[in-house]
């Protein structure tokens, strides 16, 4: 563990953990504050890049506020401190209460990390798994599910782009300036700009600072990508531009693909969507001739119109011209723990509450509070969230309070006491993400997968506790672990990890509960042999094994030495041992079609539902908007000082402090505002005021707010301060992808009036 008190202390390893890249960064501390922050240049992925956020994480690490006790909630909603075992045996014994009156499958289970610290969510499955906890949901089910679903059914796994290599990129919905998304991004996007030989093509309608960069920008009209998309397709088919050969054998459904787009009025859905018919028809040839296209959409378009339908839409695009498998092109890859699970296409259940399909296990977000607030005999009972602020995160924020309030137990695990703990009957204080060790399961692309395994630069702050400790206390308490079954997994530990793999298979069989506390059992055995500090990282031995069982070659590719379990054992040590991360596959394009899980390793391209949606679409509205909400409200936007809800210190903003409403000087005009005028926002769902900022990059009628605003946070220590506007307290429930049920937080339709 670092000496925190030593002044004259070199640089310390870690990453910047404000969005899902995390970035490798060196820092000096003094005593626990972080004072200075430099890329780190031998890191696996980023290699010393770094934006502008990572620089201001000390307001994540140091911000006031912290938990650091248990707090049980009382009769009249205030909070008292109890005792660490004392909380762990009342809430063991309620939660068995529930299960015993309900069943565990009315507990549902909400979160497990965010952008860098997905180890937790592998001690939260270790719970959930002991207790037969199946109900569960997390923010992948308001953003990422159709994508999900639309990638189930094309490939069987996931897919990504080569930015760094695509002659041609074409952003959807995202502006990898702000959003980032893949290794170094604002390097790429400059470097795309900069060759004449390669094309960035952005579909957005604000000119984002992506767009200024771009060759070709589409300025599309808000929720109707699906219009412009179904155009460029049907021009790609009409137009003879598609790649027959290639489609004829790595693609099956091409002519009931084809056949869906032959007859699309392209002039008529160019002019719904605002687009110039030849600006279509230019993007569709420059696609066509292109040696190799990748393609990232993002929340722009997942939490918009026809959400699911345009993750399709883009995905039939690159594969009508073949641009899979190849390099600068899309491939699948492989996982450390991949995110979704894709199960037999077309076979997602229904969530017995409400109806809604459960897309790879996850409850739609958008039905959670519905389901518990109704009188069906099915619904949830408790809540157990974890490292996820879903009341502040979803879309009506005071119908998840209500719900969260209407429940028999709810407990949150986090840091402070967000807008969900104040709501809750527990909280239990978690140590940071710099106190402990922590990694992100998000470093995947092609050829290479990395991950970097972050040693905790601190102690836990005094009263809080690291996950793995939390859940390794409560599976005590419940008798699902104890010494006696652990001590000989310990001992075969101690030997070896080969010895304890022996064990641990011959213990497991013989004691299932063992198996499903997994993560638990492998931090009391595995984690006793890893260095100080770096105990919670056992989990990932498991998964080192398992990436070393599936892709033997590509571990080996990617340097690490051995066979079967010495291989994985091989892996994991690296890991340990590498602060600045490792590759843990390395791929070849030639092995693109090995990594898709379809039957027979194709892309099946037709999807009859969507494909039914596409011959509906001449009959789809274009615009949702009324007399009553004239504007479409983008509530949520990702910019310079923005990190969801991880940062709570308002002081962190260098620029745009409030979290502005952005507006178009025309729009500005009409309401006869200026910069720094208040404006009061109404939606369906709410209203609120905000600051204005003229901004001329914004659509006429298309009006933006920054997401992780509206944080209560107490500067001096006194009663909370809330910043800025929380962009859910104006989401609706109601408007939501009729497929997955994503919610449209990028498409709400708005009224202004100054004030
Ligand atoms: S915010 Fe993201 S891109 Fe920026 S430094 Fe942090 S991890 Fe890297």
């Amino acid at each position: 563990m670092t000496d925190v008190s030593d002044p004259t202390m070199s640089w310390h390893k870690t990453a910047c953990v404000l969005c899902g890249n995390n970035c490798g960064v060196e820092v000096r501390l003094d005593h626990r504050t972080i004072t200075r922050v430099r890329g780190n240049k031998s890191h696996v992925a980023s290699a010393g890049y770094t934006c502008e956020k990572a620089l201001r994480i000390n307001h994540y690490q140091n911000a006031r506020g912290r938990v650091t006790s248990p707090m049980k909630r009382l009769e009249d909603g205030s909070y008292v401190e109890v005792a660490w075992d004392l909380a762990i045996t009342e809430i063991a014994a309620e939660l068995r209460g529930v299960i015993d009156r309900h069943g565990a499958e009315k507990v549902m289970y909400y979160g497990g990390g965010g952008q860098g610290n997905h180890l937790c969510g592998a001690y939260g499955a270790a719970t959930r798994n002991s207790l037969g906890i199946t109900r569960k949901s997390n923010a992948l089910a308001q953003e990422k599910t159709g994508e999900a679903w639309v990638e189930g059914r094309l490939f069987g796994t996931h897919t990504h782009g080569e930015f760094a290599d695509a002659e041609v990129s074409i952003f959807l919905g995202k502006n990898p300036w702000h959003s980032h998304g893949f290794d170094s991004a604002r390097k790429v996007l400059k470097e795309i700009a900069a060759d004449p030989d390669r094309s960035m093509i952005v579909i957005d309608p604000r000119r984002t600072e992506t767009a200024d960069l771009a060759d070709m920008w589409l300025q599309v009209k808000p929720g109707t990508d699906a219009f412009l998309l179904t155009a460029l397709i049907a021009t790609l088919i009409q137009d003879g531009l598609i790649d027959n050969d290639w489609l004829k054998s790595n693609a099956t459904g091409v002519e009931e693909t084809i056949a869906a787009f032959e007859d699309v009025p392209v002039a008529d859905f160019a002019a719904r969507a605002g687009v110039d018919v030849t600006t279509i028809s230019s993007v569709a040839r420059r696609v066509a001739r292109a040696s190799s296209v990748s393609v990232y959409e993002d929340l722009g378009v997942e939490m918009a119109p026809h959400s699911t339908l345009v993750s399709y839409l883009q995905r039939v695009l690159w594969v009508l011209v073949g641009s899979y498998g190849i390099p600068g092109g899309m491939s699948a890859h492989s996982s450390l723990i991949p995110l979704f699970s894709y199960g037999a296409t077309g076979s997602e259940p229904n969530d017995p509450v409400t109806g809604g399909p459960v897309v790879s296990g996850l409850i739609p977000c958008n039905e959670i509070a519905e389901g518990i607030l109704s009188e069906h005999p099915e619904r949830t009972r408790a809540l157990f969230i974890e490292s996820a602020n879903p009341v502040h995160s979803l879309a009506e924020s005071a119908k998840f309070r209500q719900a969260m309030r209407a429940t028999e137990l709810s407990i949150v695990i986090d840091i402070a006491m967000t807008e969900t703990a104040v709501e809750a009957d527990w909280v239990l204080p978690a140590a940071s993400q710099y106190e402990k060790v922590e990694t992100t399961f998000f470093g995947v692309s092609f050829p290479d997968n990395w991950v970097c395994l972050r040693p905790p630069l601190l102690d836990p702050l005094e009263g809080s506790l690291p996950e793995p400790e939390i859940h390794s206390r409560l599976l005590r308490e419940l008798g699902i672990i104890d010494d006696e079954t652990l001590e000989p997994l310990r001992e075969a530990a101690a030997v070896s990890w080969s010895a304890f793999a022996d064990a641990f298979m011959g213990a497991a069989a013989a004691n299932p509960s063992l198996a499903a506390a997994g993560a638990v059992v492998l931090y009391e055995t595995i984690g006793r042999t890893l260095p100080e500090g770096m105990e919670g990282a056992a989990p990932l031995w498991f998964s080192a094994q398992q990436v070393a069982m599936r892709y033997p070659d590509q571990v080996r590719a990617a340097g690490h030495e051995g066979d079967g379990v010495e291989l994985g054992n091989a892996l994991f040590q690296a890991m340990v041992d590498n602060p600045d991360g490792v590759v843990f596959t390395r791929h070849e394009h030639g092995q693109s079609f090995d990594l898709l899980r379809t039957p027979d390793h194709k892309v099946q391209l037709a999807i009859p539902q969507l494909l039914d949606e596409v011959r509906a679409l001449g009959d789809a509205p274009v615009d949702y908007r009324s007399e009553d909400f004239p504007f479409v409200l983008s509530a949520g936007e990702r910019r310079s000082f923005t990190a969801n809800t991880i940062v709570r210190d308002p002081s962190w903003r260098k620029k745009d402090p409030e979290g502005a409403l952005r507006l178009s000087p025309a729009d500005a005009a009409m309401l006869g505002i200026e910069s720094g005028a208040r404006v009061r926002v109404t939606t369906a769902a709410g209203s609120a005021v905000a600051v204005a900022e003229v901004n001329d990059t914004m659509m006429d009628g298309h009006v933006s707010l920054p997401n992780g605003m509206g944080l209560a946070y107490s500067p001096a220590g006194g009663e909370p301060e809330v910043t800025g506007v929380a962009p859910n307290e104006l989401t609706s429930l109601d408007w939501k992808d009729p497929i997955v049920g994503t919610p449209w937080h990028k498409h709400v339709p708005a009224q202004l009036e100054a004030i």
